[in-house]
C-alpha cells in the first residue's frame, strides 16, 4: 500500500471510530420513562396496567430495548412485492428501493394530499439542494455533533467532501438566514416534500419500514416566542392527528410518545397534559435530565408492527439552539433583532412509512380475521355439529391460508 493510501485508511478508521462513538452517545442519553394519562396521572410503567393496551406495552418495550436491527421480515415485504407496490434494488445502495406503477401511483396519491393539507395550514412550498458542502462552517459544526446517520459522497481523494440531506432542515435554514423577516411575518412556515437520506446501520434496514433514502414531508415554523411556539405545537399535534386519519389511521393505530426535557415539563406540566387529553388515551412520556439534542419538546405518532417494532410517523419538535447556530433572525416591534424558535413538523412521517404501516396494518387485520373464523370453526366440530363442514383438520388449513406468520401465532 502506498503511504498516501495508509494515511487515508488511516483517517477512514479514526472516522469510523467517531462515528460509532457519536452512534453510543446517542443511545445512551440518559432519560426515563412514564405513562400519562388523559385524567392526569403520571404512572412508571412497571405499574401501569397495560390490559387491553397491547400496542402500547410493546412500543413501551420496543423504546426501552430500542433494538432496532431485524430480527425476522415484517410481513408487509411479503405484500409490497405481490402487490407490486416496491422491490430492492440490487443496483443500487442497500435501503434505496424501486416503485412500480401501482407503488409510484400510491407514492403520489399520498405525497399530494400531505402537500395540500400543509399548504391549507398556511405554508410556503420550497425546494433547496439534496446535497452538502461537509465543510460548509455552520453545517460542519451540526455535523460533527451528529455524525453517526450521514450519507457521504467521497471525492477524488478518498475524504468525504459532500453529505446527502438527512432532512431538509439545512436548506430551509439556509434560506431562512438570508430572509428579511420581521415579527409581523410570524409565525412563517415553510416546506418541502423531497428525497432524504440516512445511512442507517445495514441491520435495521427492511422494507419501507427503515430505508436509507425516503421521501419525507418537512415544514419549519419559525416562532417569536416560546409562548407563540407552543400555541403552534397544539395547533400541529392536531394537524397531524386529521392528515393520519386522511390516511386512513385511527387513533387507535398508532401510539404516542411526548418525550421533553426536565427543565421544560416542569415548566409547561400543564399543557403536556393538554396533549394528552388530545390524544384521547394513555400515552408514553419520556423525560431527559438534561438536553442533548436540540430541542425541548418533541411528539410522534408510532405504528407497531406485526414483528412488534415501532417506527414514527407523524413528529413536531421545538427547536431552541438552530436559529443562533444558523444566524436566522428576525426584527421584533422595537426594531430589535432577535432569534425564532423553530418547530419541525412531519404531518405524516416518511410517505414509504405510510405504505408499509397500511400493508401491515392490513396483515394485522386479515390475520385477526382468519384466527377468529379459525377459532369459530373450531367451536363447531367441538360441539359436534352435524352442519359444520369445518372439522380440525380443514379449520388448520383455512388458518394457515395465505398467512405466512402462522407459525409464529400457534392457534
Ligand atoms: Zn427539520
Amino acid at each position: 500500500m502506498a503511504s498516501e493510501d495508509v494515511g487515508v485508511a488511516a483517517a477512514v478508521e479514526v472516522e469510523e471510530e467517531r462515528k460509532s462513538a457519536a452512534l453510543e452517545a446517542e443511545e445512551k442519553v440518559a432519560s426515563h420513562f412514564f405513562i400519562l394519562t388523559p385524567s392526569g396521572e403520571e404512572i412508571p410503567p412497571e405499574d401501569f396496567d397495560f390490559e387491553g393496551r397491547e400496542n402500547l406495552w410493546k412500543f413501551y418495550i420496543y423504546e426501552k430495548a430500542k433494538r432496532r436491527e431485524v430480527e425476522r421480515a415484517p410481513p408487509h415485504v411479503e405484500l409490497m412485492r405481490r402487490l407490486e407496490i416496491a422491490d430492492y434494488e440490487p443496483a443500487s445502495d442497500p435501503g434505496n428501493l424501486r416503485f412500480y406503477p401501482k407503488g409510484k401511483l400510491v407514492k403520489s396519491l399520498i405525497e399530494d394530499f400531505v402537500r395540500s393539507a400543509v399548504e391549507e395550514f398556511g405554508a410556503s412550498e420550497v425546494e433547496t439542494p439534496l446535497m452538502y458542502g461537509i465543510m460548509h462552517p455552520t453545517l460542519s459544526e451540526y455535523l460533527n455533533r451528529f455524525p453517526a446517520r450521514q450519507y457521504e459522497i467521497v471525492g477524488k481523494h478518498g475524504k468525504p467532501e459532500l453529505f446527502l440531506r438527512f432532512a431538509a432542515c439545512f436548506g430551509q435554514f439556509l434560506l431562512a438566514k438570508d430572509a428579511s423577516i420581521s415579527y409581523r411575518n410570524l409565525p412563517l412556515r415553510l416546506f418541502e416534500l423531497a428525497a432524504s437520506f440516512r445511512k442507517e446501520k445495514r441491520g435495521e434496514l427492511v422494507g419501507l419500514r427503515r430505508l436509507r433514502k425516503f421521501t419525507m414531508p418537512d415544514m419549519h415554523t419559525f416562532c417569536k416566542s416560546e409562548e407563540e411556539a407552543i400555541e403552534e405545537f397544539k395547533r400541529q399535534f392536531g394537524l397531524c392527528m386529521r392528515v393520519l386519519e386522511e390516511i386512513g389511521f385511527s387513533k387507535e393505530d398508532y401510539e404516542v410518545a411526548i418525550r421533553f426535557t426536565r427543565d421544560f415539563y416542569e415548566a409547561h406540566r400543564d399543557f403536556i397534559q393538554e396533549l394528552v387529553r388530545m390524544a384521547g388515551k394513555p400515552v408514553l412520556a419520556e423525560m431527559w435530565e438534561e438536553r442533548f439534542f436540540y430541542f425541548v419538546l418533541k411528539f410522534e405518532f408510532n405504528f407497531v408492527d406485526a414483528t412488534g417494532k415501532a417506527s414514527a410517523l407523524s413528529t413536531v419538535q421545538i427547536d431552541v439552539e438552530n436559529a443562533r447556530r444558523y444566524g436566522i433572525k428576525y426584527v421584533d416591534a422595537n426594531g430589535e433583532e432577535k432569534h425564532p424558535i423553530i418547530l419541525h413538523c412531519s404531518p405524516s412521517g416518511a410517505i414509504e412509512r405510510c405504505i408499509y404501516a397500511l400493508l401491515e396494518r392490513a396483515f394485522l387485520k386479515m390475520e385477526r380475521e382468519i384466527r377468529f373464523a379459525y377459532a369459530a370453526c373450531l367451536a363447531l366440530s367441538n360441539a359436534g355439529s352435524h352442519y359444520s363442514s369445518c372439522d380440525e383438520a380443514s379449520a388448520s388449513r383455512i388458518a394457515s391460508f395465505k398467512c405466512p406468520q402462522k407459525r409464529r401465532h400457534p392457534c
